[in-house]
């Protein structure tokens, strides 16, 4: 088995001191990998003066050639043609410039065991069958964004009897349907069996804040959850409050705290985040993050806000070992959480020059607008 498999395979998810090594190897593996098969990589290695090296120390990774997510949407960087090439991801369905990536079947291998994994640990899995509330798009045949596959997939986690969709494709395109969303939420209540909630939080909060204003309140059943993820950006760009959401699920359909699950993620960096008990995003043994001054790009310690740089050897497809996102974070010190998991959380604080710049979720937000709240 090579590093990377042993990586994702892994017993203990949040045990970063106890697969550091194992960490480290994979690392070099994956950028020696790509250092041979990706010329624009080795040029940007080479401009830096990098050359691939066993790695000693977590300090090393600072070093690792930083490829800015801004790149992937210019370029078409690959490591791999052809038909080892399994799936191609692509960002932001709607509005901004989509990114897409080539998955190895590897990856997706890798991918599989660890949301396995971080699903068992986090109790996703149910084999109760249970109704689901879709907050984004229905699937189609040619909308491959990763917000589709991600809403999808999470539906996965437990058998899925219904599935109701928040955005409707009609005459060509997208279209929020959040009357029809709220009948679903009633009839479901109605169902002896749980619901679920999936995808982006901004309409999961307006389907709420809809519901309370028509004075319609409903019990879910226990073992009900509402997953938030595929835009979690908007948690700050759209200042949803998230103690407020929990406030109105509990009112509105008898939810608590406890009841939620967030997750993030991203196609540049497919590595699954998902919230703790005091919804806090652990840093996974699959994955590191550096933050970075905004300015001189020099590592920054524990409690600083700065620029997110994501590492992780998952993917060959693509050289996506070490990017750097635009997004603002403060990564927090390992035992701090109080939650009983060891390894550093990072806070998302925001973006750098929003104006310009649309996510998935945010051209979500603006198809809401059309709708009157
Ligand atoms: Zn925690």
């Amino acid at each position: 088995m090579d590093s990377r498999s042993a990586l994702f395979s892994f017993p203990d998810p949040y045990d970063l001191e106890g697969s550091r090594s194992l960490f480290l190897q994979a690392i070099e593996e994956n950028v020696r990998f790509h250092y041979n098969a990706c010329p624009e990589y080795r040029k940007i290695a080479q401009a830096r003066g990098f050359s691939p090296h066993p790695l000693q120390t977590e300090r090393e990774l600072a070093e690792l050639p930083i490829l800015p997510t801004i790149l992937f949407k210019r370029h078409d960087l690959r490591s791999m043609e052809g038909k080892k090439l399994l799936i191609t991801a692509t960002s932001s369905g709607t509005g901004g410039t989509p990114i897409s990536i080539q998955f190895d079947m590897g990856g997706l291998f890798c991918g599989l065991r660890m949301v396995l994994r971080l699903g068992r640990y986090h109790h996703f899995f149910s084999p109760i069958p249970t109704n689901y509330i879709v907050m984004g798009y229905k699937p189609r045949r040619d909308n491959h964004t990763a917000a589709v596959k991600t809403a999808f997939g999470a539906t996965l986690f437990t058998p899925a009897i219904r599935r109701r969709y928040a955005l409707l494709y009609r005459d060509g395109k997208y279209v929020p349907d959040l009357d029809g969303v709220i009948q679903a939420i009633v009839s479901y209540s109605q169902s002896s069996l749980p619901t679920r909630f999936m995808g982006f939080p901004s309409y999961t909060y307006f389907v709420l804040h809809r519901m309370e204003e028509q004075g319609i309140t409903v019990k879910l059943k226990p073992g009900s959850k509402i997953m938030l993820g595929g835009g979690w950006k908007q948690f700050y760009a759209q200042q949803v409050d998230k103690k407020a959401l929990y406030a109105l699920a509990k009112r509105v359909l008898d939810l608590s705290e406890k009841d939620f699950i967030e997750f993030f993620g991203a196609v540049e960096h497919p590595i699954l985040y998902c919230s703790c008990p005091n919804h806090h995003f652990h840093i996974p043994v699959y994955s590191r993050v550096i933050i970075r001054d905004v300015h001189t790009l020099q590592p920054l310690p524990y409690g600083c806000p700065g620029l997110v740089n994501l590492i992780t050897p998952m993917v060959k497809g693509a050289p996506l070992t070490s990017v750097m996102t635009d997004d603002l974070g403060v990564l927090h010190e390992p035992n701090s959480c109080g939650c009983g998991i060891p390894a550093p959380w990072l806070e998302l604080l925001g973006r750098v020059g929003l104006k310009g710049l649309k996510t998935c979720a945010a051209g979500a937000a603006e198809l809401l607008s059309e709708v009157k709240l």
